[in-house]
């Protein structure tokens, strides 16, 4: 298997899961950029963000992910606010060909993105 994210959801690279449902799996960032960092993945594997339109599901599960996130965020600590950020493609420095969304928060985030 040659898709870490997939090799996560199948378990055989172990990761620290937060939360695991039958379409989506949460689990801590091994390289944390706040103090809370977490990615959210479809288990279904789907390139990037511009991969949603043509994967069968694409949206429901964007939308699943979406609602997961805000069911579990006030127990992930994240009741000051939270940022939501998926990268897509090289200009982008998409590093894992698996669509994820970065769940950070913990603390004040910088305004700016880029
Ligand atoms: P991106 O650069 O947007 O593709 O994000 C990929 C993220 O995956 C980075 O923040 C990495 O730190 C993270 N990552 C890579 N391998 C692992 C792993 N085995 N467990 C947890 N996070 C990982």
């Amino acid at each position: 298997m040659d898709c870490i994210f997939c090799a996560i959801i199948a378990g055989t690279i172990p990761s620290a899961k937060l939360y695991e449902d039958e379409k989506m799996l949460v689990f801590r960032d091994n390289a944390p950029q706040a103090v809370f960092h977490a990615l959210a993945v479809p288990k279904a594997h789907i390139a990037s963000a511009a991969d949603i339109a043509s994967a069968e599901g694409g949206a429901e599960i964007v939308g699943h992910i979406f609602t997961v996130i805000s069911q579990k965020y006030a127990e992930w600590g994240l009741q000051g606010g939270f940022r939501v950020i998926t990268n897509s493609g090289s200009n982008a420095a998409q590093s894992v060909g698996h669509l994820h969304f970065h769940i950070l928060g913990g603390q004040p985030l910088p305004a700016n993105l880029a």
